[in-house]
């Protein structure tokens, strides 16, 4: 029998205090079950679903492992894109924030090549970043592996669909063949399974439950057809009236489209898709995780393994061909104990794909009419909150207490009108509410953060 404390692990005691203080009472069932063999030095795949707590698993893999006194990379990380790789670097050094002199060094594109290989000569121990990056220090030298342990692929499934296999396994020709290798995934198609068997030695593998317990999403499907499903979605927010919302395209054009026709009808929504430049993502991902934007029309592509907290519903604007994507993408609402609600419009031509679902959760899909639903007249979604942009970052050393210090001492906004802040490595965004909006603007016209005259704009 496996305990579910954290103690039970051969890991070190800063470790575990440290646990414990991020409030990391018990191991999610993913790290109760992949960490053992993980910290056995094991090969180990897993597949489980996003916000089942993956990243702590390899990380404290990744730790544990670590000689702070070798001063090489001594453990990789390999994400499909920047967000991801941020979010990892982040919860790696929240880990790690016990163990003093442990360097992370992020490689992601969008970032300048020098400066990257310069923290990388001063030493790094655990690198994290996507494959393209990876790929061009390696070919540059600026990144060596000779003394690599442990290389983690996180979110497998998603490096192979954004076609990253030639760059994976060219990075892995860099790597000793002694080295531990960690794969991890949310789904477990076949193409993954052939990568496992090229990549990793002898792997345990460990699957955790992929559907949610049903009762903890209520998931509810409406028959349109082609012509009236914007309309059909404009009742959906009507009855529903979500908090806040993911709603799911299949294409970028769509995605375009139906924030539009949101945005028309008073439901403010922001689109979200591969096209954006990286400065624009960041700021959409910022403004919906910040309360200043309460829906995002998203792709597959853009929205996975994003951490959005409490998310009220999930919405298909189209049903996907995969169950399993479906699963996945309705997982994102219901997290941490509480109740999801996943809300799919379908046509004629997408029953099949109903019947999959019905077949894959083994279990009937409830349908219900649209015409039966309130629609509500006026109805709007205004965001609680807006962004400012304000032109410093961390290079120049802010952090978020200064924002939070200039706005509440001179320019006068009470604590409670300031949500969440983003330091950026250039701009920092803080969320405010907008009646304290043209008090911040005017602050920033003649006002100073950390001493140094700072332009603030509001982002819309
Ligand atoms: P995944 O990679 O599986 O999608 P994450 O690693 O991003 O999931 O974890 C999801 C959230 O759960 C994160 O906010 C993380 O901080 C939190 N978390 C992870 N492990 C624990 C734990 N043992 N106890 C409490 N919260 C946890
Ligand atoms: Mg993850």
């Amino acid at each position: 029998m496996s305990s579910d404390s954290f103690s039970s692990l051969p890991l070190s005691s800063a470790l575990i205090a440290n646990l414990d203080s991020l409030n990391y009472k018990k191991m999610t069932a993913v790290q109760a079950e992949s960490l053992p063999p993980i910290l056995a030095n094991n090969d180990v795949i897993v597949q489980a679903k996003t916000g089942s707590g993956k990243t702590a698993a390899f990380g404290l893999g990744v730790l544990q492992q670590i000689n702070p006194r070798f001063f090489g990379v001594q453990a990789m990380v390999i994400c499909p894109t920047r967000e991801l790789a941020d979010q990892v670097a982040n919860e790696i050094r929240r880990l790690a924030r016990c163990i003093p002199n442990i360097k992370l060094v992020s490689l992601c594109g969008g970032k300048p090549l020098r400066l990257q290989a310069d923290s990388l000569e001063y030493g790094a121990h655990i690198v994290v970043g996507t494959p393209g990056r990876i790929q061009d220090h390696l070919s540059r030298n600026t990144l060596v592996l000779k003394g690599l342990r442990t290389l983690v692929l996180d979110e497998a499934d998603r490096m192979l669909d954004m076609g990253f296999y030639d760059e994976i396994t060219d990075i892995i020709q860099y790597t000793p063949k002694t080295r531990q290798t960690l794969l991890f995934s949310a789904t477990y198609p076949h193409s993954i399974k052939k990568m496992c068997q090229s990549i990793l030695k002898n792997p345990i593998t460990i699957q955790v439950e992929s559907t949610h317990a049903s009762n903890v999403i209520q998931q509810l499907f409406y028959q349109t057809n082609q012509q009236q499903r914007h309309e059909a979605l404009l009742t959906l927010f009507e009855h529903h009236q979500p908090a806040n919302s993911v709603v799911f395209c299949h294409t970028k054009i769509q995605c375009d489209q139906v924030a539009k026709f949101l945005n028309d009808h008073h439901i403010e929504a922001l689109a979200i898709h591969g096209d954006l430049e990286q400065r624009d993502r960041d700021q959409v991902l910022v403004r919906f995780s910040n309360k200043s934007c309460s829906v995002l029309v998203a792709t597959d592509v853009a929205a996975r393994g994003l951490d959005i907290k409490s998310l009220y519903a999930v919405i298909n604007y189209e049903l996907p061909h995969d169950p399993e994507i479906y699963v996945h993408r309705i997982g994102r609402t219901g997290r941490a104990g509480e109740t999801g609600l996943a809300l799919s419009l379908f046509t004629d031509s997408e029953l099949a794909r109903i019947i999959a679902i019905e077949e894959y959760q083994d279990k009937s899909c409830t349908t219900e009419p649209l015409d039966r639903l309130n629609r509500q007249n006026h109805y709007r979604l205004k965001s609680p909150m807006v962004t400012l942009q304000i032109d410093s970052g961390k290079k120049n050393k802010i952090r978020p207490g200064d924002l939070l210090g200039a706005l509440t001492g001179d320019a006068g906004l009470a604590g409670k009108q300031i949500g969440k802040i983003n330091i950026f490595p250039l701009f920092s965004y803080v969320a405010i509410e907008p009646k304290a909006l043209s008090k911040a603007l005017n602050y920033f016209k003649n006002g100073r953060v950390k001493g140094r005259f700072t332009r603030a704009r509001l982002i819309q």
